[in-house]
């Protein structure tokens, strides 16, 4: 640090001793403890709530610019100071520092419900309506209403009431459903004899031999939890293992599994689910659930997602069966006549180790952090024509760097990345954002975005650097998509610059659009240089690793197509579903191409759908992969035979994906980049489903 950098950052700890109450960017995370939470968060949540207060008296003006300079100058400081404790919260837990964010948790909960649900700034909102107003403006009054729409606020008298009713009911359903589902894995365990774990991995023998151990019980605990029961099904040899928990893991918390965990049925939990977001949606004026769930995303109507999943099944379908007769085949060389449902999992992985045997650690060595950052930084500046630099500031961990991307002489946005896993760091891989582009009101400056990047990568040991896997890359670029969808924004007005305002089911689109790039072997190559050798990795290792990415990609697709639209199927009826496994049964005999055993009851634990945020939203994985495939293609069509990118696809992605942000619907920013909607040839040809596959079966 230089000592002009010092002396600023000591004047502004003496301007103001709570950093969190310090707004001049970028934050000081390096200062922030515990007992600075709760004195910031009174003082800002009091301001915010004096001036929503004023706000929503009769004699404020229904105007636009008024409203933002009173209220939302308070709201987004309270939002940038929570999103400096959140995130603390999250990448260096500690018991006081715990304790104090849990004591202004409700505190803030309780703001963010009373601002969203407020009738009178409704009402405010509506009054803005009949001026004019700047296209993006626009835009933000229409997410605005929308949202309060979404919450009931145009409800009267008894409706206000059910409503309010029935948001505390479904969250009482749904928490009891995962509950259910949570109560029904850990209830159950079978002690096994090691003659039946043949097959399995060590450690997983183990553990088994631990919690056996841990209860003074004979033999091997074996669970329903992912760690144990996995493996069982990849790996262990003896097939009535395999059935016994294979048996116990599709019967969980239904009316199937065993009598002792009959309590844990969730038959009338579904139902009660399903009605109460029937009710919902129709005292919201909508047809049905899916309706209410589809508002606020790309897809527009059921029919049309429905639609969407029937073409893409019909498309996988060959290929499943051609998936499916592979196994069978391999099967019958490990001896397995005619399999059963808990042997597809075992035998396929069979299959894959003998076609496409590589190992973890021998891809890792090719890919040091540090080379692959320098590779993903080359290519984001090649693409967009921006410089990344590193910059100092204040951070909460050594490991932690600061970067600033400029365009030209204009810095235009700034980030943290936080790489390495490591204690009281969650886990998983994230993108953040600490502060939005925003013209602010108070004053008129342009303030720039700032993002978190956040991984849980292994970090380098005294002897070895930091190397990732190959799924770590994609990460990696996964983030880094969602981070530039956040900083390279164009829009001024907060709400929907950035990913601020961005369809639900349209958001992972620059993600996995960046993933693309880590099966491009012009990219990758020149970013790998093996940790002990410094050599390139052989194209015949990433070949390898290109045909395992499509491993069986017709049998996986059609099980994500038979979940999403079950999922959907079960929201857009007219008359909220009684027989959530009639129908069930029927999707299945519709989209899949595996028999599956009567008693399964997959739907008793698909708590994506039943307690996640998934109800009638499952479609979207897909939906945003055929999105980001497609958009993709476009640099794929314009690529020179050497594999170097095309400069004016990758501006125009920039300037009507990126830079537009939330400012307009994703279909229009999709139809302005692509010139035309969205087409699923892309996402099926890297999924090693393009060609014609010559039918295996007289039904395909
Ligand atoms: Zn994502």
């Amino acid at each position: 640090m230089n000592t002009h950098t010092a002396f600023s950052a000591l004047a502004r700890a003496q301007a103001q001793p709570n950093p969190l109450l310090d707004f001049e960017s970028p934050a000081r995370f390096d200062e922030v403890k515990a007992e600075h939470l709760e004195p910031a968060m009174d003082v800002l949540i009091g301001q915010a709530q004096a001036a929503l207060k004023e706000v929503s008296t009769p004699e404020f003006k229904a105007d636009w610019h008024a409203i933002e300079l009173k209220l939302d100058v308070p709201v987004e400081r309270l939002s940038r100071a929570w999103g400096v404790i959140n995130h603390l919260n999250a990448v260096m837990d500690s018991a006081p520092f715990r304790l104090a964010y849990n004591q202004v948790l409700p505190k803030v909960t309780e703001f963010w419900t009373q601002l969203g649900s407020n009738d009178d700034l409704f009402a405010k909102y509506a009054g803005v309506q009949a001026s004019p107003l700047h296209a993006h403006t626009r835009q933000a009054l229409k997410l605005a209403l929308r949202n309060f729409i979404l919450g009931g606020a145009q409800l009267k008298g008894q409706d206000k009431v059910d409503y309010a009713l029935l948001q505390e009911q479904l969250a009482q359903l749904t928490q009891k459903f995962s509950e259910n589902v949570l109560d029904a894995t850990d209830a159950w365990f079978y002690l096994a004899d090691v003659t039946e774990l043949t097959g399995l991995p060590e450690d997983v023998i183990q553990t088994a031999r631990e919690s056996a151990q841990a209860l003074s019980q004979e033999g091997y605990r074996l669970s329903l939890k992912m760690p144990c029961y996995l493996p069982v099904m990849q790996f262990a040899q003896h097939q009535a293992l395999r059935e016994k928990l294979y048996q116990a893991y599709q019967t969980r918390a239904s009316d199937q599994a065993e009598t002792s965990a009959l309590v844990f049925d969730n038959t009338l939990v579904m139902k009660d689910i399903l009605r109460s977001r029937h009710k919902e949606a129709r005292l919201l004026g909508f047809g049905h659930f899916a309706a209410l769930s589809l508002e606020p995303k790309m897809a527009q109507s059921a029919e049309e997602v429905i639609d969407f999943l029937a073409t893409l099944a019909k498309r996988a379908k060959p290929h499943a069966l051609k998936d499916l007769q592979d196994l069978r085949t391999f099967a019958k060389e490990l001896g397995i006549e005619e399999p059963q449902a808990w042997d597809w999992t075992f035998v396929g992985e069979k299959l894959k180790e003998a076609r496409y045997a590589f190992s973890e650690q021998e891809v890792k060595a090719y890919f040091p952090f540090e080379s692959v950052l320098k590779g993903l930084f080359e290519l984001i500046q090649k693409l967009f024509g921006v410089t990344i630099t590193q910059a100092l500031a204040p951070v909460w961990h050594e490991d932690v760097r600061f970067y600033h991307i400029s365009q030209g002489a204009d810095l235009i946005a700034q980030f943290y990345l936080d790489p390495f896993a490591r204690q009281s760091k969650r886990g998983g891989a994230w993108m953040d954002d600490a502060q939005s582009r925003w013209l602010r009101p108070d004053g008129g400056t342009l303030q720039t975005p700032i993002a978190h990047l956040v991984c849980n990568f292994a970090s380098a040991t005294s002897t070895t650097p930091a190397t990732l896997t190959h799924d770590d890359v994609i990460t990696l670029f996964h983030e880094f998509g969602h981070g530039l969808h956040h900083m390279l924004s164009r829009v001024d007005v907060r709400d929907v610059s950035g990913i601020n305002g961005v369809e639900w089911d349209a958001v992972e689109l620059p993600s996995q659009w960046m993933e693309n790039f880590c099966w491009e072997w012009s990219v990758v190559e020149p970013m790998t240089a093996h940790a002990v050798t410094g050599q390139r990795m052989p194209k015949s290792l990433f070949d390898r690793l290109l045909l395992a990415r499509n491993f069986q990609s017709g049998l996986q697709t059609l099980r994500q197509v038979e979940f999403a639209l079950f999922d959907m199927q079960l929201h857009s009826q007219a008359q909220a579903v009684e027989d959530v496994q009639a129908l069930l049964t029927r999707i299945k005999s519709e989209v899949s191409v595996i028999p599956t055993p009567k008693w399964v009851r997959s739907a008793h634990s698909f708590s994506h759908i039943f307690s996640g945020g998934y109800a009638a939203g499952y479609y979207s994985y897909k939906w945003a992969e055929v999105l980001s495939a497609d958009a993709y293609a476009a640099f794929e069509e314009t690529m020179t035979p050497t594999g170097a990118f095309d400069a004016k696809t990758g501006e125009r992605f920039l300037q009507e994906i990126l830079q537009v942000g939330g400012s307009r619907p994703a279909l229009e920013s999709f139809i302005a980049f692509r010139g035309r909607a969205p087409e699923m040839d892309a996402l099926l040809r890297h999924q090693g489903m393009s060609e014609t596959v010559k039918s295996t079966s007289p039904h395909a």
